[in-house]
């Protein structure tokens, strides 16, 4: 059967579809997928498994379309796709938000519809959450309930449809029913296992188990650690053409790897992400320490109301931000995981401790002369803001204790001239260059240091 978008929707047997209502009275609500109607011969046991073990033999199933239709007083919002999927709605707050898991899907949405911002729903998004788990992520600007999810069987040139009514609810009920799935909580590093309707095969876990205690360090080759900001659900800015932050850092970082692995073995190089899969802040930071980075370099491009405003600058750590700008721009960056879906409380908010002891000095001293180093490269490649292109504030991503680690924010994608420039081959790798002659210098001034810890009994 041929949709709207050139999409087919594979299992045409399946237009007969039993549509259930979902279970409202718990804090997870599974959508049911959808059963075929019971034929005496072939009725399989388990048609939920059977329909799953099918898809896994076929291309992943593809979101192909999202609406939003706003009336007084509720919000419907459908998401079309070309399979049914086995999908958990849920609700959480500190912001509202209403959170659709899906298995890893592919997006082929054209044409959504934005919503107008006075409604129940103040924006969303979606993307790879996580390997095997793609993710819709809904701001409300108010509480709401979520009524009566079904989904819906192919019909009028349209897919199978997940239709969500949000209506306004009081606070208190709101968050009486918010909460993740099974009433447990869950961490950015378990979120998918703990679900549910995840799927069958478990994804591998994000971050590897704790290393064994690190040995002396060597004078061996130094480990970069480079960090492309954002990526999967969590876009990060975008320019005025539509490019996006998370593509063009992820770009940048494999340039930068690139650079770094041509200087003949001085450079062992490990990315935070490798694809555009979303990472939460904590989980960087961990991949840091486990891999025993020498230095962490995190990549991310800057939007300013003031479209003249370009240039890149550079942050590094501290308690009390340098000025308000940076305070913003840290309180920005450090929303990543609450733009994703990402539990933040207790010991799992990596934003709510950034406490620098005095064991961080000396790491932030040395963040301080890598972070003026880049300065004295970085303006060969690209424009460099001319007033105070060094700033600090709270970043949550560099607050591994033990690793000297910058923030990069390359330009402006509100910027028309910088957003120009970033769509080039030659200005990614240009930047990617000007950083890693940043990491030769560094590196070559700490020498004398590395040779005394060596020597040191
Ligand atoms: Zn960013």
């Amino acid at each position: 059967m041929r949709l709207g978008r050139g999409m087919t929707v594979r299992r045409a047997a399946l237009a007969a579809l039993l549509v259930l209502p979902f279970v409202t009275s718990s804090q997870a609500q599974p959508v049911p997928t959808p059963v075929p109607r019971p034929s005496p011969s072939t009725a399989p046991s388990d048609p939920i498994g059977a329909l799953i073990a099918q898809q896994s033999q076929s291309a992943p199933p593809a979101v192909i379309g999202m609406r939003l239709a706003e009336q007084t007083g509720s919000t419907r919002i459908v998401v079309e796709l070309s399979d049914p999927v086995r999908a958990n709605v849920f609700t959480l707050t500190s912001p509202n938000r209403v959170v659709i898991d899906l298995p890893e899907v592919l997006w082929r949405i054209g044409q959504d519809s934005k919503p107008s911002g006075k409604g129940i729903v103040q924006s969303y998004r979606y993307g790879l959450f996580r390997q095997g788990n793609s993710r819709f992520v809904i701001d409300l600007n108010q509480p709401a309930r979520v009524n009566m999810p079904q989904l819906l069987p192919p019909e009028g040139g349209f897919g199978f449809r997940l239709v969500l009514d949000l209506a306004p609810t009081t606070p208190e009920e709101f968050a009486s029913h918010a909460g993740w799935p099974n009433g447990s909580r869950i961490g950015p590093s378990n979120a998918v296992a703990a679900i549910p309707a995840a799927p069958v095969v478990a994804p591998p876990p994000l971050v590897a188990a704790p290393a064994p205690a690190p040995p002396a360090k060597s004078n061996g080759p130094k480990i970069i650690i480079v960090d492309a900001g954002h990526g999967g659900i969590d876009p990060g800015t975008h320019g005025g053409t539509g490019l996006q932050e998370k593509d063009i850092v992820l770009a940048v970082a494999h340039e930068l790897r690139t650079a770094l692995e041509s200087r003949g073995g001085r450079y062992k190089v490990k990315l935070t992400r490798d694809t555009d899969v979303f990472i939460p802040l904590g989980d960087r930071v961990k991949i840091a320490r486990a891999n025993k980075g020498d230095l962490f370099v995190s990549l991310h491009i800057d939007f300013n109301d003031h479209h003249e405003i370009r240039g890149a600058s550079i942050y590094t750590l501290s308690d009390d931000a340098s000025d308000r700008e940076a305070a913003k721009l840290a309180g920005k960056e450090n929303m990543s995981d609450v733009i994703a879906g990402v539990d933040l409380t207790g010991e799992n908010n990596p934003v709510a401790s950034i406490l620098i002891d005095l064991a961080q000095r000396d790491t932030m001293n040395r963040s301080v002369r890598f972070a003026e180093t880049v300065l004295t490269q970085l303006p060969v490649a690209t424009m460099v803001r001319p007033t105070t292109p060094h700033r600090s504030a709270g970043f949550a991503v560099l607050k591994g204790p033990d690793i000297p680690a910058v923030l990069i924010e390359l330009g402006y994608l509100s910027n028309p001239q910088d957003e120009a420039e970033m769509e080039t081959t030659g200005w990614r790798k240009n930047v990617a260059e000007a950083v890693a002659k940043s990491i030769d210098k560094h590196f070559a001034g700490a020498v004398p240091q590395a040779q005394r810890q060596a020597a040191a009994p």
